[in-house]
């Protein structure tokens, strides 16, 4: 007997899996390089290498072989606990299995190389301003979005197949279910808070940042909070992402800005969120399907927590000030942590998502999950997008119509296909959510953060959320870490609260 047909066929599935992460993760290496580094002559060439290694990647994974052998895994794992390393590698192979067997290799292929020309356009478009110069780009993403969800099968909205292939388990009336009590809770208090804006001072944001100091900053702190700098680094890019391929090697990239307000460190500590979750899923789990994170929503929750929940919380800012200071020097020398906190907390209407503070954020996000409805379902043209928006942006943020810039081309995501605003949001609900089950199991968190400690929180995370890869779905992961599926009550309760604090409200 050989020592290929002697080895099980869960092992054998094993290797071929392998070999498609492999394929996977050199076409996320070269994704990484067109936004940190390829020259703009590039990208004809990069959209035809991309497009090769995903319809390859493809293409292997519906093979007859894979579904050979994960039939004969299925039998040979059975009775296995549901949460075991093998049951549930053979489960989320079945499920993603069945996706990919629905999707033709040529749509992905048409899907990969259509995002990296409308990225080119994206760019023109944005640069001039001009919506119109999108629209053709825009038209090609729309029907293959909607081509994708034809192919995936829906019962009730288009919608519900782009966001069973992110976030499984969740539907769109469920989501839409969750953006009600978020809107019936925010629309009146933005308005509140705008009227109160002259009770908190955020001048202080303003000062100059000096860019070394930045990055010096932003890379202590990230360490800090427990980044792994032998297994990742940290780049620069327009757009900050991280990008994983493989537990040794796990990226992130900032921007730098020239004041307090748009200075490298939360975006910094934002990526390293994500980072720290890739670099918490266990090597057993490396080159399977289960490597990775559980949905983009639960990934968001990461970064969130850091971002949000640490970095503007007022402990986080008793430790950190000083270190602030030690960077900048005069700059900060007569600001205290009182004003600092209050001031990287206002709330204020603004038209850039990305920029948006966490009160206002998720409104953003509610007008483009909406606005993707309307243009999947064909109950908005492609060239009436502005004027969507401009109507929303008016009713949820009493915003006027902004530039086209600063309207729908701001985000470069509808290059590739609708659907992946919703996991921001998801990923914000879900951050509240497990942050209420730390502090039940860490009552005295804010104490450790305030002094500089901050492996209890990431110990909890590794151990709740990160050692379990793509094992569970977002809501039986959110249960299993807080007892209680998705729900939004955690986050309004949280958000109450702090701008009660902010806005010194009783
Ligand atoms: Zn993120």
């Amino acid at each position: 007997m050989s020592a290929v047909t002697s080895l099980s066929a869960l092992a054998r599935l094993r290797q071929v899996l392998g070999e498609i992460v492999d394929l996977q993760r050199a076409a996320e290496l070269l994704q990484w390089d067109q936004e940190t580094c390829m020259p703009p002559g590039g990208v004809e060439d990069r959209a035809a290498q991309l497009a090769t290694l995903q319809r390859l990647a493809h293409q292997r994974f519906v093979s007859a072989e894979v579904s050979r052998l994960l039939e004969r895994a299925e039998a040979e794992v059975e009775g296995l606990p549901y949460d075991s390393d093998e049951a549930s590698l053979v489960r989320v192979t079945r499920r993603d299995l069945e996706l990919a067997a629905r999707v033709p290799s040529d749509l992905v292929a048409a899907r990969a190389d259509a995002a990296a020309r409308a990225a080119a356009v994206w760019r023109e478009a944005r640069a001039a301003s001009d919506w119109s110069r999108f629209v053709p780009a825009m038209e090609v993403s729309v029907e293959l979005s909607r081509r994708l969800a034809e192919a995936v099968g829906y019962e009730e909205r288009p919608y519900d197949a782009l966001i069973r292939m992110s976030e499984p388990g969740l539907t769109t009336a469920r989501v839409e279910s969750l953006f009600a009590e978020l809107k019936a809770f925010l629309v009146p208090l933005v308005r509140r808070l705008v009227d109160l804006a002259d009770r908190v001072d955020d001048r202080v944001l303003d000062r100059p940042c000096d860019r070394d100091a930045q990055l010096a900053l932003a890379l202590e702190v990230i360490r800090r909070l427990g980044f792994d700098l032998n297994r990742g680094r940290q780049d620069l890019s327009a757009h900050p992402f991280c990008a994983a391929f493989g537990p040794g090697d796990v990226r992130v990239t900032t921007r730098v800005g020239s004041t307090l307000r748009d200075s490298a460190l939360l975006s910094s500590v934002h990526e390293s969120g994500h980072a720290m979750y890739e670099q918490g899923i266990p090597r057993s789990l490396d080159r399977t399907p289960l490597w990775g994170g559980a949905s983009p929503g639960v990934h968001e929750s990461q970064s969130r927590l850091w971002e949000n929940l640490v970095g503007r919380s007022r402990p986080f800012w008793e430790w950190c000030l000083p270190r602030l200071r030690a960077v900048l020097g005069e700059t900060v020398a007569d600001v205290d942590v009182d004003l600092l906190w209050r001031a990287l907390n206002k709330v204020r209407p603004g038209y850039v998502r990305v920029e948006a503070d966490e009160v206002t954020y998720n409104l953003h996000v509610l007008l483009r999950f909406e606005v993707e409805n309307e243009l999947l379902e064909g109950r908005l043209r492609t060239v009436d997008v502005p004027d969507a928006w401009a109507a929303r942006l008016y009713d949820y943020l009493g915003l006027e119509r902004p530039a086209d810039a600063l309207g729908p081309l701001q985000d470069i995501h509808w290059c590739s296909g609708m659907g992946h605003f919703v996991g921001y949001t998801l990923g914000n609900l879900i951050a509240a959510q497990l942050m209420e089950a730390v502090r039940r199991d860490l009552p005295d968190l804010d104490r450790r953060i305030a002094d500089g400690i901050f492996g209890d929180l990431l110990g909890w995370l590794r151990e709740h959320v990160h050692r379990h890869g793509r094992k569970f779905t977002p809501d039986e992961l959110v249960r299993r870490a807080t007892g209680s599926p998705i729900g939004a009550d955690p986050w309004i309760a949280y958000v109450e609260a702090k701008v009660a604090a902010v806005y010194g409200l009783t």
